[in-house]
Parts: C-alpha cells; sequence; structure tokens
C-alpha cells in the first residue's frame, strides 16, 4: 500500500468513522469482526478484517511483515487481508 493512497485512506476513514476520537467500525481494536453475517439470501459473507483504522493498517503490517520474517521456518505468510490463525470462508 503506497503512503499517498494510506493518507487517503486515514483521511476518508476521519471523515466517516471516527466519533469520540474512536474508530466506529472496530472501537479501536483494529479488527472488523462481522462473524455470523449472511446476505438476506443466507449467503454467510462474515469474517474478521483488519480495519480501515490505523489500528487495522498498523497490525496487518506488522504481522505481514514478522510472517515474512519467519516463512524460512515454514511460517506462512498470510493474504493481504487474512488475520493469522482465523478460519477462511469455505473451509
Ligand atoms: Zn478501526
Amino acid at each position: 500500500m503506497s503512503k499517498k493512497f494510506k493518507d487517503k485512506l486515514v483521511d476518508y476513514w476521519i471523515k466517516h468513522y471516527v466519533k469520540k476520537g474512536h474508530c466506529t467500525l472496530c472501537g479501536n481494536t483494529g479488527v472488523v469482526d462481522t462473524t455470523g453475517t449472511t446476505t438476506r439470501a443466507g449467503v454467510a459473507v462474515g469474517g474478521k478484517n483488519y480495519c480501515i483504522c490505523p489500528n487495522g493498517l498498523a497490525l496487518r503490517k506488522a504481522i505481514r511483515r514478522e510472517a515474512k520474517k519467519h516463512s524460512k521456518y515454514g511460517y506462512e505468510v498470510p493474504e493481504e487481508n487474512n488475520i493469522p490463525g482465523e478460519k477462511k470462508e469455505n473451509e
């Protein structure tokens, strides 16, 4: 993620998702948990994802960085939006 894009994303987040200094999406945990959410047709679309707030962006970056560092020991580098240890949909 480029710095320019990240800056725009954070500006957007500040404009729409901050209340009383806190992230209204994740409550400052950095993770948005929609586990159990389904469409009106019943399709399971929920799960845990990193938030677009600075906490979520920092978590995503730190975890991928650490995973890459330890990948030579077999540690799997998570996909961009996957949280390590979380069960993926359709598994
Ligand atoms: Zn957040």
